[in-house]
């Protein structure tokens, strides 16, 4: 999820990679490293922390080679540590990996390779590739083969470059599901996760697609699949200049972070998902499962976006899992003396982990005897360490300051959570299990099919970038994305919005209803559908201008809205992922018509570590 930079050609090795490396800090990360290999030895420097504090250590031997490979690590699976920081290598310190992804069976392939007698150092899933290889290695004496005979052995996503000292001058990389490019220079090569990382030293390029490896030496190189067909790529230039890549071609980190959500979303469920007992596997919960289990009550607290997230958790909890739950703000939560104690489980919910008063809320409830768990994104942040288990979103590090990947990250978490509870109380059945399963699989599609209706957002947004003030309402699991609708409007476009249970309406907002205040309603056909139009029929009533989030197949409601936004169909509970996601490019095109700037709107902060 983070940055991988290699290089093999005349030139020093170093300078590149750290250049590379340095190139990539702007996403975000928690640690960072470099192998190369000279003289017929492999050498490795890594650590947590900044590139730089990485570059400070590195040993003289290092400076010879002219081959080598960089990564800094966003972690996803173990904490960040000196140990847990790419690269990764084998039980003889003949080969290094550097990865990016996820290796979904990494345990199964753990397991086996520690009866064969390796030995892991790590907590890492990447390592578990790095033996495989040096497995391979033993049979094929080919680095190449050797590594793409391990990759048809893992699931999952990667980018990866491997060296290795028995061959001092070849990269190998491969990818799929993760990004990888190789630079073709002169009698020299480059491999890099984002251009963004090879582009001051060449514009020649080859994006390698799923499925396919390379084998680089200063001679040339040969792509295949990783089935040993042999794949023709085609050499191009990048145009782009660095701002545009690191924002992926996005004119903000906010857009290009909306975009990734399809993506994201696949990664929370990666690997989680059980099709046969139609269930959720959650390793980061497994030693709380029966405290969990056994709990009366469950408590949710966040801030913000990821409180909002909580509302949706409460509901799909309660009606799934059938436990009773309270959602609180962190905020409220720490200083109101709360009733919790040892048979209360508190989720904490937190994208960077480190809100302030999240965690003093965590310190709370656990000073209480409460579990504890954490639903986070970022791995070994405060939150992570603290709390008795969790788990983790992987979406990957959120750059823009209003919250949008993470979101529907912690929704789907969310949902994972609650199939597994479900599941194991009993509350869900198998058959049941399994359509939800299903559902979440093909969530990411929908996902998809959702931006394809950017363009029109951008009409309504330029119809409603002038108005001063919005009304956001839904029910039921679209109660709380209201409230995040409008969240997203404020923060970022500084126009006064509200979020509102619709049914809410008529006990007092809708005396602002005119032709001025347009509604934003959230109406996918689910169980409160329905009783919805009729609030919608009270808002016309009154002239008031009206925004649909309606399904995919809902005609009627097009006599009812000016505008209409339409998203696929899907369980009722998971109508939040997908509902969400217009309301983010609505907040977003309304801000750009307004001149602002989305990144960093005035006075938030991404990370907020004060009380
Ligand atoms: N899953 C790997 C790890 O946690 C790679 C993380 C990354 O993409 O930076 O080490």
């Amino acid at each position: 999820m983070c940055g991988i930079v290699a290089y093999v050609g005349q030139k020093p090795a170093l300078p590149i990679l750290l250049d590379g490396l340095k190139r990539l800090e702007y996403r975000g990360y928690d640690s960072a490293g470099v192998a190369v290999v000279t003289d017929g030895h492999l050498l490795i420097h890594k650590k947590a922390g900044k590139v730089r504090d990485v570059a400070a250590g590195i040993p003289m031997d290092f400076e010879a080679a002219t081959i080598g490979i960089g990564h800094t690590r966003w972690a996803t699976h173990g904490e960040p540590s000196d140990t847990n920081a790419h690269p990764h290598f084998d039980c003889a310190g003949e080969i290094a990996l550097v990865h990016n992804g996820i290796i979904e069976n990494y345990a199964a392939i753990k397991s086996k390779l520690e009866a064969g007698g390796h030995v892991f150092k790590t907590q890492t899933d990447t390592e578990a590739l790095v033996h495989l290889v040096e497995d391979w290695y033993r049979v094929s004496h080919d680095l190449f083969t050797a590594v793409r005979l391990a990759l048809l052995e893992v699931h999952g996503a990667y980018g990866i470059a491997v060296v290795s000292s028995r061959e001092p001058s070849r990269v190998v990389a491969a990818r799929k599901g993760s990004p990888l490019v190789l630079g073709i220079g002169n009698g020299e090569y480059f491999v890099a996760s984002d251009p963004a990382a090879i582009i001051s030293n060449t514009r020649q390029v080859v994006y390698l697609e799923d499925g396919e490896i390379v084998s680089l030496d200063p001679s040339g190189y040969v792509t295949k699949t990783i089935q040993n067909a042999d794949v023709m790529k085609k050499v191009m230039e990048v145009t782009l200049e660095l701002e545009q890549i690191e924002k992926g071609g996005y004119d903000h980190f906010m857009l290009k972070e909306i975009h990734e959500q399809p993506e994201t979303i696949m990664n929370t469920l990666r690997g989680r998902l059980n099709e046969k007992e139609g269930t959720a596997r959650l390793g980061g919960l497994r030693e709380l499962t029966d405290r969990i289990l056994a709990a009366d009550r469950f408590t949710i607290t966040a801030c913000g976006t990821s409180w909002h997230a909580g509302l949706v958790g409460q509901y799909m909890l309660e009606q799934y899992a059938r436990i009773p739950v309270r959602v609180e703000y962190a905020s409220e939560f720490r200083y109101r003396n709360p009733i919790v104690g040892p048979s209360d489980v508190v989720w904490l919910i937190s994208q960077s982990g480190e809100t302030a008063d999240t965690l003093a809320a965590l310190r709370e409830a656990r000073a209480r005897g409460a579990t504890t768990a954490g639903i986070v994104n970022v791995v070994g942040s405060s939150i992570a360490r603290e709390t008795d288990g969790g788990t983790y979103l992987h979406a990957g590090p959120e750059i823009g300051v209003a919250s949008t990947k993470a979101f529907t990250s912690q929704l789907t978490a969310l949902s994972l959570i609650t199939l597994m509870l479900g599941r194991l109380r009993g509350t869900i059945g198998p058959d049941q299990g399994r359509a939800i399963v299903h559902e979440l699989e093909i969530l990411p599609e929908k996902a998809e099919k959702v931006l394809e209706q950017e363009q029109t957002v951008r009409e309504i947004a330029r119809e409603f970038q002038s108005i001063r003030n919005f009304l956001y309402l839904g029910r039921g699991y679209n109660f709380p994305v209201a409230l995040e609708g409008a969240l997203k409007l404020k923060e970022i476009s500084y126009i006064h919005a509200e979020g509102y249970p619709a049914a809410e309406m008529k006990h007092g907002p809708i005396a602002l209803i005119d032709r001025d205040m347009p509604v934003v309603f959230i109406t996918p056909r689910d169980g409160t559908y329905k009783k919805v139009l009729s609030n919608i029929q009270e808002v016309k009533a009154r002239k008031g201008r009206l925004i649909a989030v309606a399904d995919e197949n809902d005609q009627e409601i097009t006599r009812l809205a000016d505008f209409v936004l339409r998203v696929p169909h899907t369980l009722d509970f998971l109508t939040p992922i997908l509902t969400i996601i217009p309301l983010q490019l609505l907040a977003y095109y309304i801000a750009i018509d307004r001149g602002c700037n989305v990144d960093q709107p005035r006075n938030l902060a991404k990370s907020v570590t004060v009380e």
